[in-house]
């Protein structure tokens, strides 16, 4: 029989965290891990136990699509990971990124409200913005990292959406000062913290109202399951969690399960992440065919003193813009990668690229090259093998 344990001592750091809560094995015949609990139907003994579990959907066990016991541990340790206590705060998972953003939107804008959102924002949010949100009657306005936001707010202004560092940009914005400025117009402030996870920053600390993340990217960390979450108060929770099970947003089991094996070695992966795409970042900012490169852990970044100021540490994923060359050239550098494989999302345990201005629409402030902007995600690859890769397609990108 498993062995029950003394009881935890709090506070523990997130490492620790990430490596013992959401976790319960003598429920489990004393396995380390819970497993995949593949369910839609939850049965009831009585009538009275059935309109109990109704009840208590948002707590219990009631219906696959409200949650399993897998969902619930793995909304426990990205609950701690965002810096938060499970009670005033909580979270729950959704099927993609996609839908920890579409769902908290939908779920507090009303036809006729008014969104501000950040001008380097994840590009199918912006789609999402101009296309779903545009046909209910919820009017976006995009504005961009230092901007002064006050001038931009209406009367029918309800939320602030932000995302530090902006995507294929990585511009940091001043969270706090925008929380400042939207709590004093009673408008809610919601962060994409994907790039960074709750391991390197804490929106919720810094004024943020909920942190959503495409848990695709590194909580899953290896390229292999769709997954998103939305962490905010529990009275927010009770707010946006109808519409997300309205919607039918509910994570999957297996992705659940995934997500939480992933996010045992996220301290361990980010860790590597950062120091190898430091050593690549820095490499290539000194290689005489890069314009610039765009990552906030670099001192020379223009960001860098606020990415100091409100992060931890940094990822693996960056922009480098290079000197003007043809789109030809481009391709016969990208093409010829042995070891960055391109394709879309990130996050996972291996290299990628992609040719990032074409997913790139500014309308705050427009972008200026001059060359061509790629975005790197830097995997735990030997990072001196992925600078080799790189110095050859840049000498394939001179030649071209
Ligand atoms: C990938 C990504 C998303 C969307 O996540 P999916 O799981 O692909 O739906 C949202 N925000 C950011 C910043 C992303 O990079």
């Amino acid at each position: 029989m498993p062995q029950s344990k003394p009881p935890k001592t709090d506070p523990f750091r997130i490492e620790t965290r990430l490596t013992h809560d959401g976790r319960n094995p003598e429920a489990q015949a004393g396995a380390v891990n819970p497993p995949a609990y593949r369910m839609s139907t939850v049965t009831f003994p009585t009538v009275a136990a059935l309109a109990e579990g109704y009840a208590n959907r948002f707590d219990g066990i009631y219906y696959g699509r409200y949650g399993t016991p897998t969902s619930q541990a793995l909304e426990e340790v990205l609950t701690a990971l965002e810096g938060v206590e499970q009670g005033p705060y909580r979270t729950m998972l959704t099927s993609s990124g996609m839908a920890a953003i579409a769902g908290p939107l939908l779920a507090l804008l009303n036809s006729g409200d008014h969104l501000l959102m950040i001008d380097s924002v994840y590009g199918p949010t912006r789609a999402f913005c101009d296309t779903q949100l545009n046909r209910f009657g919820i009017e976006t306005t995009y504005y961009a990292a230092g901007d002064n936001l006050a001038p931009l707010f209406r009367d029918n202004t309800r939320l602030v959406f932000c995302e530090s560092p902006g995507s294929l940009t990585f511009e940091i914005q001043d969270l706090p000062q925008i929380a400042d400025i939207a709590h004093a117009r009673d408008c809610l402030v919601a962060v994409d913290n994907t790039w960074a996870t709750g391991l390197y920053y804490r929106p919720l600390h810094l004024g943020a109202d909920i942190s959503v993340q495409a848990a695709t990217k590194y909580i899953v960390g290896h390229s292999d399951a769709m997954l998103g979450a939305v962490t905010c108060s529990e009275s927010l929770y009770r707010r946006i969690k109808p519409a997300v099970s309205g919607f039918g947003y509910a994570a999957g089991s297996e992705e659940c399960w995934l997500g939480l094996r992933g996010v045992r070695t996220l301290a361990a992966r980010l860790r590597q992440h950062q120091e190898n795409a430091l050593k690549v970042a820095d490499w290539l900012a000194a290689h005489p065919n890069v314009d610039r490169v765009l990552y906030p852990a670099r001192p020379e970044d223009t960001y860098h003193d606020l990415w100091r100021r409100d992060f931890t540490g940094a990822s693996g994923l960056f922009g480098a813009v290079l000197k003007l060359g043809s789109d030809d050239a481009l391709a016969a550098m990208l093409d010829g990668l042995a070891l960055f494989g391109m394709g879309y999302s990130w996050g996972g345990f291996e290299s990628l690229v992609i040719p990032a201005d074409r997913g790139l629409t500014r309308t705050a402030r427009p972008w200026n090259g001059p060359g061509p902007l790629i975005r790197l995600h830097i995997g735990l690859e030997n990072p001196d093998d992925l600078i080799a890769d790189l110095a050859a397609g840049l000498d394939r990108y001179s030649r071209s």
